[in-house]
């Protein structure tokens, strides 16, 4: 079996446990490899590496010209390997590989994108109220970044972090998933090939119980970029402020797709099942709660039950697969419990509602795509993140009833809208409580804007043309070329 080390340094590192854990394919249910399972020993040894290439300062002296080109580097090498990434990734979390080879190659996208930053984002002079003084406004990288992220979109997640931070000069810890930690090891081996000093760009693997706290709290990180659930998000961010470290925090979401009635109903339909049976919706932006007008109410079920029947489930691994297994066996009983507590509800289980079994389905980590009608927003299959296949259907009189029900959750990370009025697209647009709101489209996200969310959602954004912000310190600098203070008591 394939043995994945650390990345410290530039090179594989064996843990100091010398222990390793498996890694699962969810279709198969098989371990395919097995990952080195670190200790917060292992995390000191990451964090002085990237300190020590930090200090060195060759990745951030060298000028952000070259660091570009290093990067664009990265980025080739990063198409070139992408089917083998994608391979990865559709083995480790059983994402359809139809999706999951355009998403290696958007990461690319990512690192093309900030190199091109890298040398275009300057500091500013400022007019100051002092004669005989210059200042100016400086833009420095923070130093060590630790990154950790979650098992749904494993290189993306962690390039939305990794290339702006890199771009900005700054050196990387990442920890990716226990679940999904082995494209993170190749990712890691390529920027070496690339050019990228040793100590620059480092992966620790293992457990966040393990590790993560031994990560946040290190003394060496000047900054944690985490992805993941509320609990681990609020774990971290705890840990971060007692250190005093400052935080982004991309967590969870309960986001409404609402569809009015001048809605071109065909599109919409597609959108919402892109929206939420897409990666058999185990993504944060899932469009989990569908907002339909009264009067289409009955005409879309019917639609989407007839596209989900037709729907070709199985082996993500052929191209023709439309919804593949659920990553893990935890999230299956999760996901599984969430359709029970929806019928015990009072919910009306319209399509789906169960585990999917049969030769078709491996090792049977699949559940059924699952829509929930007469589902009241109070109810918890309505307010909770299930980060699965599983639709709840609420109905609507007016605009401004859809737009109540649409912002009553903790959650604000996206929304979306069906209409054909622009006035009507842009007054929802306006008044949705999300980070991102989409107007007739879904799950739409680019690096060339930003990704974040409002309330329980998380804390700061990612991506556009700011993001390297996050991973800079700001600094002013007061030059007085000829000094002549007479009274050096009183201040200037
Ligand atoms: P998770 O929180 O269980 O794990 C995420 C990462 O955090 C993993 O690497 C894990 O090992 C680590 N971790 C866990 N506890 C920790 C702790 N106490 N300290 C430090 N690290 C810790 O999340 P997951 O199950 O891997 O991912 C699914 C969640 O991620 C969902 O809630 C989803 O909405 C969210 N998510 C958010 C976004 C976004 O951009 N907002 C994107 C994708 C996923």
């Amino acid at each position: 079996m394939k043995r994945y080390e650390h990345f410290i340094d530039g090179k594989a590192v064996a843990p100091q446990s010398g222990s390793y854990f498996p890694t699962n394919e969810p279709y198969s249910g098989e371990a395919w490899a097995e990952i080195a399972r670190g200790t917060p020993e292992d995390v000191d040894l990451a964090m002085a590496s990237a300190e020590t290439a930090f200090r060195a300062r060759e990745w951030r002296d060298i000028t952000a010209t070259k660091r570009g080109e290093i990067l664009r580097r990265f980025a080739d090498l990063i198409v070139e390997n992408a089917d083998a990434l994608g391979k990865i990734e559709q083995r480790d979390n059983g994402k359809l590989i139809a999706e999951v080879s355009g998403q290696v190659r958007n990461v690319a996208q990512w690192f093309y994108y900030y190199a091109g930053l890298a040398d275009k984002t300057s500091g500013q002079v400022i007019p100051i109220n002092k004669p005989g003084t210059f200042n100016y406004i400086k833009y420095e990288p923070l130093g060590v970044i630790v990154a950790i992220t979650p098992w749904n979109s494993p290189l993306a997640l962690t390039a939305w972090k990794l290339a702006p931070a890199l771009a900005a000069g700054n050196t990387v810890v990442v920890k990716p998933s226990e679940f999904t930690s082995a494209s993170l090891i190749e990712l890691a081996r390529i920027a070496i090939e690339a050019g990228l000093p040793k100590g620059v760009f480092n992966v620790v693997t293992g457990f966040g119980h393990e590790i993560g706290d031994a990560l946040v709290r290190h003394p060496l990180a000047r900054k944690i970029a985490f992805t993941g659930g509320e609990v681990g998000g609020r774990a971290v961010n705890v840990a971060a402020a007692e250190e005093l470290k400052p935080v982004t925090l991309e967590l969870g979401g309960k986001s409404p797709n609402v569809i009015l009635a001048d809605a071109d109903i065909d599109q919409a339909v597609k959108g919402v099942v892109s929206g939420i049976f897409g990666a058999s919706g185990q993504t944060c932006m899932a469009g989990s709660r569908l907002l339909l007008h009264r009067s289409i109410h009955d005409d879309v079920i019917a639609r989407l039950i007839e596209i989900l029947k037709g729907a070709k489930i199985g082996d993500p691994a052929l191209m023709d697969t439309q919804i593949g297994p659920i990553a893990t066996p935890s999230q299956l009983e999760k996901i599984l419990s969430y359709i029970d507590i929806a019928k015990s509800e009072g919910a009306t289980c319209a399509y789906g509602g169960y585990r999917l079994e049969g030769p078709e389905y491996g090792a049977g980590q699949f559940v059924a795509p699952t829509i929930f009608t007469d589902v009241r927003n109070d109810m918890r299959i309505a307010q909770e993140e299930v980060f699965g296949p599983v639709l709840s259907v609420m109905s609507f009189e007016d605009d401004e009833e859809a737009l109540r029900i649409a912002n009553d959750t903790r959650f604000g990370l996206a929304a979306a809208v069906w209409t054909q009025n622009l006035e009507r697209s842009m007054y929802f647009a306006d008044r949705l409580e999300a980070g991102t709101v989409w107007v007739n489209n879904y799950r739409s996200t680019s690096f060339t804007t930003t990704f974040g969310g409002y309330k329980d959602s998380g804390i700061g954004r990612e991506g556009g043309p700011d993001a390297m912000r996050e991973f800079q310190h700001e600094k002013s600098v007061w030059i007085t070329p000829r000094p002549g203070r007479d009274n050096p008591f009183v201040l200037g």
